[in-house]
């Protein structure tokens, strides 16, 4: 069975530019930056969204914003602030079916979406 492009990154099968990695999460820089800081947090476990999650799976999405709190820390992104963004579905524009949340940062950022 065809494995997602999320999976296949967290067993290395296809390369990624890492900066954190634990048993539950892997985050590395996106392919496509929106901003000058855009790093996807990527839980271990392949389900598609939240809509999926078991208590488990609560557990590792709070595990995922401790990790973007230390990132965005140790990128200096605390002082001036930065964005933490999960799209789900056709609607919310997600293209890769596995869950991940976006860290953006590094400029300021605009508001309301398009
Ligand atoms: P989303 O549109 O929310 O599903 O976000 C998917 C993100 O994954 C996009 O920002 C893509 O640029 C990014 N992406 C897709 N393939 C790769 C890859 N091989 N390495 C890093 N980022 C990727
Ligand atoms: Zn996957």
């Amino acid at each position: 069975m065809d494995q997602c492009v999320f999976c296949k990154i967290i067993k290395g099968e296809i390369p990624s530019s890492k900066v954190y990695e634990d048993e539950k999460v892997v985050a590395f820089n996106d392919i496509n930056p929106e901003a000058p800081v855009h790093v996807l947090i990527v839980p271990k476990i392949h389900v598609q969204s939240i809509l999926e999650l078991d208590e488990a799976g609560y557990n590792i999405i709070a595990h995922v914003f401790k990790v973007a709190s230390n990132i965005a820390k140790n990128l200096k992104l605390d002082e001036k602030g930065f964005r933490i963004v999960n799209n789900i579905g056709e609607d919310g524009g997600q293209t890769v079916p596995h869950i991940h949340f976006h860290l953006l940062g590094g400029r300021s950022l605009q508001w309301p979406p398009g």
